[in-house]
């Protein structure tokens, strides 16, 4: 596995998907950069993971800020001398029927689900064409080729995610690689972000059936970085065994 030094840059890395993947990497030698909004997380992270022996830095991200992005890509830069890899992982999902109208939460998903991860594109490509190599990790969901009453628009946020990947791959394929992961139901705090009680009971209830935890996309992750650079994995979609 070629992940031993590579510096890796994950959004949204206070809490589950991010956060195991930091760790993840970490612990088999990447040098990680971790961002988003609640700090203190982030600061025990890194403390956790240099106890551990490994290299980690952290800064305040909002993903849905242009500049954000940019500084906190040059922060990784400045702190480890290159970028090797920018996992966009950053995520919201306030699920509700579209009759309900929740526009303040549909335009949340377009700025961070979509835009945020425009944002990290327009960051590293330059930097990564300047290098002569590079990756972009995006994280979708299943929720980019499945559509289902209540998740409209974060479906349609993350069939963005998808189409912007395949787009961008083919592109600026040859030095710099492009992978989407699309998980299933995963452990973490995503359906805090589901406002309507009830939607988010039924949801909670549901996850509970049939859920893999934070680290079965971690691995994932880690399986597409530590591939040799002329080996781009593309796509993966990672689902507990039992979701249909
Ligand atoms: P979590 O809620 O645990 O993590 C989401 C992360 O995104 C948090 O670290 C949060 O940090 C961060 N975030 C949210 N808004 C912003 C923002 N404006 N700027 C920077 N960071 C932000 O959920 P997951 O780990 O599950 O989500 C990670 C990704 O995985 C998302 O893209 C999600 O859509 C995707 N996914 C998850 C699935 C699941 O079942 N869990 C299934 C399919 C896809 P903070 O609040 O500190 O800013």
């Amino acid at each position: 596995m070629e992940i031993q030094g590579k510096v890796v840059a994950i959004t949204g890395a206070s809490s589950g998907i991010g956060e195991a993947t930091a760790r993840g990497l970490a612990a088999q030698g990447a040098r990680v950069v971790v961002g988003a909004r609640r700090t203190a997380r982030l600061e025990a992270l890194v403390e956790d993971i240099r106890r551990q022996g490994g290299e980690a830095a952290y800064r305040q991200l909002d993903v849905t800020r242009r500049e954000d992005v940019r500084s906190f890509v040059g922060f990784a830069v400045e702190r480890f001398g290159r970028l090797d890899v920018l996992v966009n992982n950053a995520g919201l999902m306030p699920l509700s029927l579209m009759e309900h109208l929740k526009v303040e939460e549909w335009e949340r998903m377009v700025d961070v689900n979509i835009k945020g991860v425009l944002y990290g594109i327009a960051a590293a490509l330059p930097l990564f064409k300047a290098q002569g190599s590079g990756q972009f990790v995006n994280i979708s969901s299943v929720g980019d080729r499945v559509v289902l009453p209540t998740s409209t628009v974060y479906s349609a946020t993350k069939f963005a995610v998808r189409a912007l990947s395949e787009g961008l791959r083919q592109e600026v394929g040859g030095s710099i690689r492009v992978t989407l992961v699309a998980p299933g139901v995963t452990e973490s705090e995503l359906a805090e972000s589901i406002s309507d009680p009830e939607m988010k009971r039924s949801v909670v209830e549901d996850l509970r059936k049939s859920i893999i935890p934070a680290d079965a996309i971690a691995r994932a992750i880690a399986f597409a970085i530590g591939q040799p650079a002329d080996v781009d994995v593309n796509e993966l979609v990672v689902r507990p065994t039992s979701q249909t």
